[in-house]
């Protein structure tokens, strides 16, 4: 089956949102066995919607479109669907009773125009909305389907997954594509390359290599007659490339670093503090992402100025020395809030995230230390990036530590 997807709304060619609902839709499809071979943006004018969704259907087998089935003047999307079939509207008077119980229910008036919401074509059936207000459309003529449903991101989801992707399932019956990314740090993308280079001959699963913020990613792409054949041909191959490359790798898919650095963390029985400085927090609110982290994180401080660290017990010699950003400062940091909250492991971070250098340091550079009470381990380097990448990177750096610090990877202290 081929797919196009149509998203709609001014909003996105003004580059006010960000289409989302696309992406979410393309990451979904290859698991259907659903070929996609065009995305397209349209704003919210009738004879473009209509126009779009029409060459769309003419190249298509499916066609998913995504926003403007509100209620208002400029949702528009059911006119040009209609149009395209050239189908008269008219108000469905099942939808309609459900959509005056909706606002019944919730002691709200119904505004008339809300109507809209209620009308369908005759090729046209209503898909539920358990979240929102506006019904989509499951529309079947000639061979063709065309599903509309609502844009806000939660509404789609739910659609979705309630009944879009289990009736796509059951009409598409092509080659199903699974993808599993393994991800790895430590190792350069070219050594990774070489390393799993024995194994790229293989066809299916293929093995792609990409280089990411928290490392180098390996993404094993299968193709099959269902999903369970398709995990069946990945499985060796991951065995494989975990077997090359060890603790190198981190983690799957979805994984976070945050989840596997605590993962670890929670199995060695070790508790954390960190004492952030140019991250703000940053880093504590990425451990704290991770459902189940009071497991472990015992809390963060956030002292910013000089001054505040030395309340927390860095100690004012090692600032006057070495600088505020510093390796050694970092590392009174790190032993500072561990003693402080009481940890197994402590980490100090602290760094220019710009735009202007701070105490003779240039923008970009990062300090990070961390502490246990066996070993120590830093990374220091200069990122010169914007001010947000550069608190993110230190984040990253962080966590990779703490994963390392519970890996037992840490040099002994002397
Ligand atoms: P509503 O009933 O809220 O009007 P709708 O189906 O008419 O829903 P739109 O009016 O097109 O949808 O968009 C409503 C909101 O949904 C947008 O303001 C935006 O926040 C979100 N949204 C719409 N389209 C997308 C998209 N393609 N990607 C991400 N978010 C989107
Ligand atoms: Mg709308």
């Amino acid at each position: 089956m081929r797919a196009e997807i149509v998203s709609v709304g001014t909003e996105i060619l003004l580059g006010e949102i960000q289409d989302t609902n696309a992406r979410y839709l393309a990451q979904r499809l290859p698991a259907l066995g659903i070929d996609l071979y065009f995305m397209h943006q349209a704003g919210d004018n009738l004879a473009r919607l209509r126009d779009t969704i029409a060459a769309a259907l003419a190249r298509a087998d499916l066609v998913l479109v995504t926003g403007g089935l509100g209620p208002t003047e400029d949702d528009i999307t059911r006119a040009a669907i209609a149009a395209v079939f050239g189908e008269e509207l008219s108000v469905d008077a099942g939808l309609e009773r459900t959509l005056r119980e909706f606002f019944a229910s919730r002691n709200l008036r119904m505004p008339e125009r809300n109507v809209k919401q209620a009308m369908l074509i005759p090729s046209a059936t209503a898909i539920p909305n358990p979240r929102g207000t506006a019904p989509g459309w499951w529309v079947e003529r000639d061979g063709k389907i065309v599903v509309a449903m609502p844009g806000p991101p939660a509404e789609l989801s739910g659609m979705w997954e309630r009944d879009v992707r289990p009736r796509l399932a059951e009409r598409s019956e092509g080659t199903v594509i699974v993808s599993r990314t393994l991800k790895t740090v430590g190792i350069g993308e070219g050594v990774v390359d070489e390393t799993v280079a024995p194994l790229l001959e293989s066809r299916n699963p293929t093995i792609g290599v990409y280089a990411k913020g928290d490392g180098v990613h390996l993404r094993l792409t299968a193709k099959a007659a269902s999903t369970a054949a398709a995990q069946g041909l990945i499985a060796p191959v991951e065995a494989e490339v975990r077997a090359l490359f060890g603790t190198a790798v981190w983690g799957a898919d979805d994984d976070t670093l945050a989840q596997a650095a605590g993962a670890l963390l929670k199995e060695k029985g070790l508790t954390l503090a960190v004492m952030e400085s140019c991250t703000g927090g940053l880093l504590a609110s990425a451990i704290t992402d991770v459902p189940g982290s009071s497991a472990y994180f015992r809390g963060g401080l956030v002292p910013y100025t000089a001054e505040a660290k030395q309340q927390y017990g860095v100690p004012a010699q090692v600032i006057a020395a070495h600088g505020v950003v510093s390796e050694a400062t970092a590392r009174a940091m790190a032993a500072a809030a561990r003693a402080e909250l009481d940890a197994d492991v402590g980490v100090g971070v602290t760094g220019v995230a710009g735009p202007e250098p701070h105490d003779g340091a240039p923008v970009g550079t990062i300090e990070v230390a961390i502490e246990t009470p066996e070993a120590s381990g830093h990374g220091g380097f200069v990122f010169a990036q914007s001010r947000e990448a550069i608190k993110r990177r230190a984040v990253t750096t962080a966590l990779l530590l703490i994963r390392r610090a519970a890996l037992g990877e840490l040099r002994a202290k002397s």
